[in-house]
């Protein structure tokens, strides 16, 4: 058996990313005085596997002003205000 000193890190990776300090999901929708302001951020390290669906969802926003085939309107902004976080199991 190898001496514990001998043991190696090979190699590591570390980065950065936004993190939602309020209930650690996104933040999409509109802004709620300028319309012509929409946010799709805070994903929290989360954001690859939910990228298809909000692309999708803000794209109708954008182009149709309502959601069309997904509704992610519980992602607005107004849940901060109103102090009600929207919490998930399972992810980072
Ligand atoms: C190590 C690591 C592992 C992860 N693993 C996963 C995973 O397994 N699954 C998962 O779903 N998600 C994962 N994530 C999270 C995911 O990568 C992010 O949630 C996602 O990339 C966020 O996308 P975004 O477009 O909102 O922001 P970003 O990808 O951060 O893009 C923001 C962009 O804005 C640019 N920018 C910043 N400031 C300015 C400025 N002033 N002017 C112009 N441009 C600017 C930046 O350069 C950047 O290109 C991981 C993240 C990290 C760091």
């Amino acid at each position: 058996m190898k001496h514990p000193d001998r043991f190696k890190v090979s190699s590591a990776w570390a980065g950065f990313y936004d993190y939602n300090s309020f209930d650690q999901n996104a933040i999409l929708g509109p802004h709620p005085y300028y319309e012509n302001v929409f946010f799709a951020t805070g994903f929290s390290g989360h954001g690859i596997q939910m990228a298809p669906a909000v692309g999708r969802a803000m794209m109708e926003l954008l182009i149709d002003k309502c959601y069309v085939t997904i509704d992610l309107s519980r992602f607005h902004l107004d849940r901060v205000y109103e102090e009600k976080p929207l919490f998930e199991q399972h992810i980072v």
